[in-house]
């Protein structure tokens, strides 16, 4: 196991709680100097809030912790490529490098619709790392759904099984 890969099984720790508290199983944590100092994972139902997305969430812890906006010689591990809003904390924080798992073809801003990490007209670019522990990570999110639409189906069709 690589060093990439030793810190994104903490992330898919992170994710693991999202799924416990039935939330999208997403995870995230920043790392400085070696050391984990911010942990996320979503959290949008339970907050209600569109900013509880599991990087979002551990940017702004790191952000407390360092007692600064600006996350300089910090790499970001996150389970699922991140979203616009995202990929803009993170170019706004000043991460150097993102380390992602899954991609994601509704919202990926770092690759797959659009490289928001990586775009030159901006005032800051992140290294970005695609597909690290890529299996792991997607699977977790295709076994969340398919277990909710089985739990939809049956909510509708209680008889059937
Ligand atoms: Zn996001």
């Amino acid at each position: 196991m690589n060093q990439d890969e030793h810190y994104m099984t903490f992330a898919i720790e992170e994710a693991k709680k999202a799924e416990q508290e039935g939330e999208v199983p997403i995870g995230a944590v920043i790392v400085h100097d070696g050391e984990i100092i911010a942990k996320g994972y979503n959290q949008r139902e339970q907050s209600q809030l569109a900013s509880s997305h599991a990087e979002f969430i551990a940017i702004e812890r790191a952000n407390e912790k360092i007692g600064s906006w600006r996350l300089e010689d910090c790499t970001l591990y996150v389970t699922l490529e991140p979203c616009p809003m995202c990929a803009g904390a993170i170019v706004q924080s000043r991460i150097p490098r993102v380390v992602y798992g899954a991609k994601d073809p509704k919202a990926g801003c770092a690759g797959t619709l659009m490289n928001l990490l990586e775009e030159e007209r901006f005032n800051h670019q992140a290294e970005v790392v695609p597909f690290i522990m890529e299996e792991t990570c997607s699977e977790m999110l295709t076994t969340f759904f398919r277990t909710l639409r089985e739990k939809k189906r049956k909510q509708r069709d209680p008889d059937k099984s």
